[in-house]
């Protein structure tokens, strides 16, 4: 990559003015690998390669389930330690989430047994001063010191518990448990105007602890260089190997699953709610299929056309509209063993009711009985979550702005009154 003049550099990593784009920085990942604030120092040939591998796939993610990231793109090649990125102002604070007891949080609380599970995860501030090692911040300190705003602290603690959630998901589909993890953010310049804050600095082996099976003793992080107070060649090797299996590992985080949605419509005139439930998916990147197929005239038919979503290689979700009656759904439920959710369309009838409300059908028949189409679009994004991040990020997301909607939603009706407060 064309770089222009160094800007900034890290224990790790050298940041470059891109020649053209003034908002966009190149970061080089180096060789080096430092612990106790940079007390020790050793350098692994590779390892800013391996860095920028591992920190490019991890964004990978991130960037596709939505999160705001600086990560534009670079790195994901087998031969480069460079990656794009938008140029921001960094927030000296290191953001660290824990999902159970370990590292400096057991020193600061001998009471506390390793591998205790925090619920809710764990939000800790520390303040970037290699000096002063680090000190820990309370979000009052930050806003007092005026490092950043009370909404910049609320909304960095909410996006780190996105990112450890979205991550501690992808590790878990190998096995892996993700322990703790340091994020940082920085400021940018919003497109008209103002600024936003981003998932900015790298995530590599160095920023988190994750223990295979749950067990510490096989974990794969910087932890293993930590703990040795002079490397030899050999122990340096074998760190070595540790972070190119991780690199390997995370090329698996954002790959998809293949997963999709087999939506069978009872009648052509469920076409605006298959519409909406199709919307809904493709907010989640699942991608569906469509087929209109009827139990009582078309048996053979609907079964075949079953056969085919059930025999492809991608996990399959039903989702049935059953405009008539209930009979669809209760057939393609009773055809395959994947999961079926019926979503029946306002105003028709189901089992000789009318349809008014989810919660008054009778189950049985489907997997699950969920009315409206955006839900019916949730459920099944759920389902093919469990073995793709980026859907299961989407979800996370999805009702991260759910909740805050409804929070804003109530900050606006208790605003105080503009103006000068007079009656008028
Ligand atoms: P602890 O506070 O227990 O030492 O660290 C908590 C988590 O943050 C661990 O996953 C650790 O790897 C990460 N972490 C702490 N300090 C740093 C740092 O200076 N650089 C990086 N990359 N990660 C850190």
């Amino acid at each position: 990559m064309n770089k222009g003049a160094e800007v900034g550099r890290g224990k790790t990593k050298v940041l470059y003015q891109h020649p053209e784009q003034a908002d966009s920085l190149v970061v080089v990942s180096q060789d080096s690998i430092t612990a106790g604030d940079g007390a020790k120092r050793n350098v692994i040939t590779g390892k800013g390669r391996l860095a920028a591998l591992t920190t490019s796939r991890v964004y990978r993610l991130l960037n596709d389930a939505g999160l705001p990231t600086h990560y534009i793109s670079g790195g994901e090649d087998e031969d480069s330690n460079e990656m794009l990125v938008r140029r921001c102002t960094m927030i000296p604070i290191e953001v660290v989430v824990r999902g159970v007891a370990a590292g400096s949080y057991l020193k600061r609380n001998p009471g506390v047994k390793s591998g205790t599970v925090f619920a809710p995860r764990l939000v800790e501030y520390f303040f970037k001063d290699d000096a002063r090692h680090d000190p820990q911040y309370t979000a009052e300190q930050i806003v007092e010191e005026k490092i950043a705003t009370s909404e910049e602290v609320v909304l960095m603690s909410d996006y780190a518990r996105l990112i450890f959630d979205i991550l501690a998901h992808a590790w878990r589909r190998q096995n892996v448990l993700l322990v703790d993890l340091k994020v940082e953010f920085g400021r940018a310049n919003k497109e008209g105007g103002g600024t936003e804050i981003l998932l900015a600095d790298v995530i590599d082996n160095d920023s988190w602890r994750i223990w295979p099976a749950g067990d510490q003793a096989l974990m794969l992080d910087k932890q293993i260089y930590r703990n040795i107070a002079t490397p030899s060649t050999s122990d340096l090797d074998n760190v070595k190997a540790k972070y190119e299996e991780v690199a390997e590992r995370v090329a698996a985080f954002a790959k998809r699953s293949g997963g999709f949605v087999g939506i069978i419509m009872g009648s052509r005139s469920d076409t605006p709610h298959v519409d909406r439930i199709e919307e809904e998916l493709r907010s989640f990147a699942v991608p569906t299929r469509r087929h209109i197929a009827s139990a009582h005239k078309t048996p053979v038919f609907a079964l075949k056309k079953i056969q085919q979503l059930d025999n492809m290689l991608g996990r399959v979700v039903y989702i049935t509209t059953a405009g008539r009656s209930n009979a669809l759904s209760a057939f393609v439920d009773a055809a395959t063993a994947n999961p079926v959710i019926a979503s029946p369309v306002l105003g028709s009838t189901w089992g000789g009711m009318e349809v008014v409300s989810s919660l008054a059908l009778p189950g049985g028949v489907a997997s699950m009985v969920v009315l409206e189409p955006e839900n019916a679009a949730l459920a099944a994004a759920k389902i093919l979550a469990v073995d793709d991040s980026v859907v299961y990020g989407r979800v996370v997301m999805t009702q991260y702005r759910n909740r805050t909607n409804i929070t804003e939603a109530d900050k606006r009706l208790n605003a105080p009154p503009q103006g000068n407060g007079k009656a008028q």
